[in-house]
């Protein structure tokens, strides 16, 4: 007898995935249509509306790709990348060193500006390097590095690209839904975000937005995209406003009624809103874990409100902590990558899991597992200090 997989119920306090609400999941299992019948066209157009909506921009090219947020970051570059070109790629933790990846293996030179993990991108020396190679094309950044906790300034450094005649390829996978973003306001060129992070939907699906200008470049290519599934000339014949709704690849269609519903769920709460959810919870998790002791790794000002990078107390092996609050709470924390690895957690508030529940979960099993294991923390100052934080409004 070959069993079912059945999951524990988990709280998902991680870098991502976020908990699924289950209006979410609900619409998941709701009757799988043709992806070329009419209902099913119309929710695609829904779906775009909405997506613009979050986005906050009226870019016509503002669809879901078919893949997770890995999909989104290879779309953006492969479709706006060809050999030969030059980008300046933006390093302040992982995701920075992926886009030089992607600028690579295109045959496009990479120049990299490298920051501290868990600071913010440098302005002064993205306008450096701009000086330095007057020939780039293109200017990537992550507005909301996940790996570390910081957030860059989006709309200075679209500034600072356009001053130099380049384009920008932002990274909100994190950001979208649950900081302050606004694709046509700052000045965004190309973005590619992800569905399991504050839109708290199922992993697999890339928001993606291109403006007219990107949009040109796309069309006005010398070589073909060199993927032929994220070449958007041809997922365009699909999705795009005027198309004939051509067969390209056969759509996730119960994804994409998971997407609708938790983009349905960020418009009727406003995306205001969530943006303040968001910054009221983080500061009553940072409330609590100031008061029993762990610190920050980003300054104030780059914090993101969705991913808090803590440090470790000494003396604690920080795998065992996890391991203990999946075990015992079911409950998931990040550990730290990269140069932050073993020294840090990374505790997640992205979407539905951000929420005063969650937080006092959290604080209350670190606090027990902490103190077990003799870590010298401030036992009891955590749960009135997120309590207070949680009642101010
Ligand atoms: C999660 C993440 C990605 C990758 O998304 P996947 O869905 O895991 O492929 C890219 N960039 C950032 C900033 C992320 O947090």
């Amino acid at each position: 007898m070959t069993n079912s997989f059945n999951p524990s119920v988990r709280t998902l306090m991680g870098p991502g995935p976020s908990d699924v609400p289950p209006r979410i999941l609900s619409a998941l299992a709701r009757p799988t249509i043709g992806h070329l019948d009419p209902e099913f066209v119309k929710m695609m157009d829904e779906v775009k509306g909405l997506l613009q909506y979050a986005f906050q921009t009226k870019n016509e090219l503002t669809i879901p790709v078919s893949a997770p947020g890995s999909a989104g970051m290879e779309c953006c570059f492969v479709n706006l990348v060809e050999a030969g070109d030059k980008v300046i790629v933006c390093q302040n933790g992982v995701f920075g060193g992926r886009m030089k990846e992607n600028v690579e293996r295109l045959g496009a030179t990479a120049i990299m500006v490298e920051d501290e993990w868990g600071q913010a991108v440098d302005t002064s020396k993205v306008a450096q390097a701009l000086k330095n190679n007057p020939d780039t094309k293109i200017v990537a950044f992550v507005h909301a590095e996940t790996s570390t906790g910081a957030s860059s300034d989006v709309k200075a450094l679209c500034d600072l690209a356009h001053q130099h005649g380049c384009i920008t390829i932002v990274d909100a996978v994190t950001s979208l839904g649950g900081s302050e973003l606004k694709v046509d306001e700052w000045g965004i060129d190309a973005i590619y975000s992800g569905t399991q992070k504050c839109l708290s939907c199922v992993p697999g699906l890339s928001p993606v937005s291109f403006n007219d200008k990107a949009v040109e470049i796309v069309k006005n290519r010398k070589t073909k995209v060199t993927s032929w599934f994220l070449d958007l000339n041809l997922v365009m014949g699909y999705w795009g406003a005027n198309a004939k709704r051509a067969y390209h690849h056969t759509a996730p269609v119960n994804a994409l009624y998971a997407l609708h519903e938790s983009l349905v769920i960020l418009k009727n709460e406003g995306l205001e809103n969530s943006w303040k959810r968001h910054k009221h919870n983080h500061l009553a998790l940072r409330a609590g874990l100031e008061a029993m002791g762990l610190e920050f790794v980003v300054t104030e000002n780059d914090r993101l409100p969705q991913l808090n990078a803590v440090t470790i107390p000494e003396g604690v092996d920080e795998a065992v902590v996890r391991a203990r609050l999946l075990n015992e709470y079911n409950l998931e924390i990040g550990a730290g990558l990269g140069s932050l690895a073993g020294k840090v957690w990374r505790i997640g508030l992205m979407g539905h899991s951000s929420r005063g529940e969650n937080i006092l979960l959290c604080l209350s099993a670190l606090e027990a597992i902490l103190s077990d294991m003799g870590a010298n923390i401030n036992v009891g100052a955590a749960i009135p200090a997120v309590q207070k934080a949680l009642n101010q409004s």
